[in-house]
């Protein structure tokens, strides 16, 4: 027999079909010789079904190993009642082969394919050298499968509310989004670079400019930067565009995509996941305020706390001095934290200095009844213990447990320093803590917008101001007064989707005129000369009757990534690359010929 094509898949065979001949083609996922019998689970796309093999009537069954590719003619049987398997949709029959053909021979393979549980332990780098054999894993179909149907729901819902696709080059201008560029040499003028985009941000706004009001796109954008498991040097973004809208307009279309395509996909893959809700909102003030960063997870609250005004004439320096010098003393309760080892506190303030504390001190929140000795009753039948304790008045205490709205048992975490640094510790410790006390539900997303960015941040390395967003993000016509001098109070029309302490979205109105592009340019310290080699393009076309416009992108992979609660960016990618942006199974990037060195015009260093 050589290559038939299949007349039924795989997965699709069922009790019903007993005594039909059938042709299927798919890949050995087991292959078990027992002497008289040979057994083989073929699978395809669908699923798995047994195949039943006699060595009698068979040649060259031998030639059939674990993952080769085959095609096989058999007869559906019945199995009988003892060899029924509930566990398989298929398993209430076999087919019994009368003649089967070896597609792809295959030698013997790096990992074990077919075993899940073994797959679990085989190093990442070895599966992405592999990937077209680690594809062939039902797991890694179903999230390809997710991925595909996610973005299918996504062009449905933006085609049914008249979006253009469109596809901008690959092949460009450097457009920032504050990463470095990867360039691409030029061949006919040595000197001159194409860069890969950041983000297709420049030409969804030309788009603007040239009519097309609602634009989308599937846009792969490409980021030098260092990687993280949630980050990769390529990565796809869904691209959002429209004309004469405002901020609202915006935020309704992001949201009522994102509940309808995450809820669809709930249902349709059984996902673990309660539905999805309405956006919460906030500021993005009210975020720093109350979870110490822009991405907060709410699915859980504990929002931090402020003592400075309880703590500031206490006899506890470290506190006083802080407040003093222009800082803030804040915390964040950890409850149930009163019984934690003094070696587990130590651990905690070890994870504060990590991300930038001097050190983290701590009251435990104790009930009066329990309080033991060494504890200082406060009021309300609380109780603290703590080795600083003793440096606060008791009026002070019952001021700090008030702010806290501490209950017994907690462990009140304290650190004093400036508020980026407290807010910088203690929103990773909040995470830390919901961790900790189970409070961070895998079957919740908890979607919410956050507000009113700032529109720059200042950048002490290179001591200027640098785009919080980027430099085409539209200032908040009522801050502009504050433009020239306070600019780290000017609030942007700049918004953000975040989900479960993840940065999922980010958009914002745009600058259309180019008199406020120009004065941006040169507040973030880009001369005029400058601003007309990089950007005068987006400067003439603002000249040209360029319409009020903005847009937004939110993460596909990290879409995925949240559906599937999966913390690594490279589950969700067909081909991801892996540390340094290297890709294993092409062994990319390589070195080229010195032929392709000199017709580039460039020399190896
Ligand atoms: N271009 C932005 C980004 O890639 C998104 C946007 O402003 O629409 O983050």
């Amino acid at each position: 027999m050589s290559f038939v094509k299949r007349t039924h898949a795989c997965g699709s065979i069922r009790a019903e079909h007993e005594g039909h001949t059938v042709t299927l083609n798919g890949w050995a996922h087991k292959v078990r010789d027992l002497g008289g019998v040979f057994f083989v689970d073929l699978r395809d796309r669908t699923g798995l079904v047994q195949l039943l093999c006699d060595p009698q009537t068979l040649r060259d069954l031998e030639s059939i190993r674990h993952e080769c590719c085959l095609s096989v003619r058999g007869v559906v049987r019945r199995r009988s009642p003892e060899a029924v398997n509930p566990k398989m949709p298929t398993g209430e029959v076999e087919v019994e082969v009368t003649s089967f053909a070896v597609l792809g021979p295959a030698k013997p393979l790096p990992f074990p394919v077919s075993d899940e549980e073994q797959m679990q332990n085989v190093n990442e780098e070895l599966r992405i050298k592999y990937r077209y054999l680690d594809l062939r894993r039902p797991a890694m179909h179903r999230k390809l499968a997710l991925r595909s149907a996610a973005i299918r729901k996504i062009r449905a819902y933006l085609d049914a509310r008249e979006f253009l696709e469109i596809e901008t080059p690959i092949i460009t201008k450097s457009t920032p989004e504050g990463a470095r560029d990867y360039l691409v040499p030029y061949r006919l003028e040595p000197g001159h670079f194409y860069a890969l985009p950041q983000s297709p941000q420049q030409y969804k706004q030309l788009l603007m400019v040239g009519g097309m009001e609602r634009y989308y796109q599937i846009a792969k954008c490409f980021r030098d930067e260092s990687q993280r498991a949630d980050r990769q040097p390529e990565f796809t973004q869904l691209d959002v565009e429209m004309s004469f809208v405002d901020q609202e307009d915006i935020l309704q279309l992001a949201e009522g995509l994102t509940l309808s395509v995450c809820n669809e996909l709930i249902e349709e893959f059984g996902l673990e996941l309660d539905p999805v809700e309405p956006f919460a909102r906030l500021t993005y003030d009210e975020s720093v305020h109350l979870y110490g960063c822009d991405k907060p997870d709410l699915r859980f609250g504990l929002p931090l706390f402020d003592v400075s005004a309880q703590v500031a004439e206490s006899g506890f320096g470290v506190f006083k001095n802080t407040i003093e010098a222009g800082g803030r003393v804040r915390g964040v309760r950890f409850p149930g934290g009163s019984s934690l080892s003094r070696k587990e506190v130590g651990a905690l303030e070890e994870f504060c200095r990590e991300f930038g504390a001097k050190g983290m001190a701590s009251l435990a929140v104790v009930s009066v009844s329990e309080a033991g000795e060494g504890a200082v009753p406060v009021s309300d039948g609380l109780a603290v213990r703590s080795s600083i304790a003793k440096f606060f008045s008791v009026d002070e205490l019952e001021g700090i447990l008030k702010v806290c709205q501490a209950q017994p048992g907690d462990l009140l975490c304290f650190v004093a320093d400036t508020y980026m640094v407290c807010n910088n510790a203690l929103f990773r410790l909040r995470n830390l803590i919901g961790d900790r006390c189970g409070l961070r539900n895998p079957r919740k997303l908890r979607f919410a917008w956050v507000l009113d960015f700032p529109l720059f941040d200042w950048d002490a390395d290179s001591a200027a101001w640098v785009p919080a967003h980027h430099p085409f993000t539209a200032p908040k016509t009522e801050d502009l007064v504050y433009f020239e001098t306070d600019p780290g109070r000017v609030r942007a029309d700049c918004y953000d989707i975040v989900c479960n302490g993840m940065e999922w979205a980010s958009g914002s109105i745009r600058i259309h005129r180019p008199d406020i592009q120009a004065k941006v340019f040169s507040m973030l310290g880009i001369d005029e000369q400058t601003q007309k080699e990089r950007f005068g393009h987006m400067l003439e076309a603002f000249q040209l009757g360029a319409p009020p416009h903005g847009g937004i992108a939110p993460g596909i992979d990290r879409l995925i990534m949240l559906l599937l609660g999966e913390e690594n960016i490279r589950e969700v990618i067909a081909f991801p690359k892996v540390a340094q942006g290297y890709d294993p199974m092409m062994d990319a990037p390589s070195p080229v010929d010195p032929q392709q060195w000199a017709e580039l015009g460039l020399r190896p260093a």
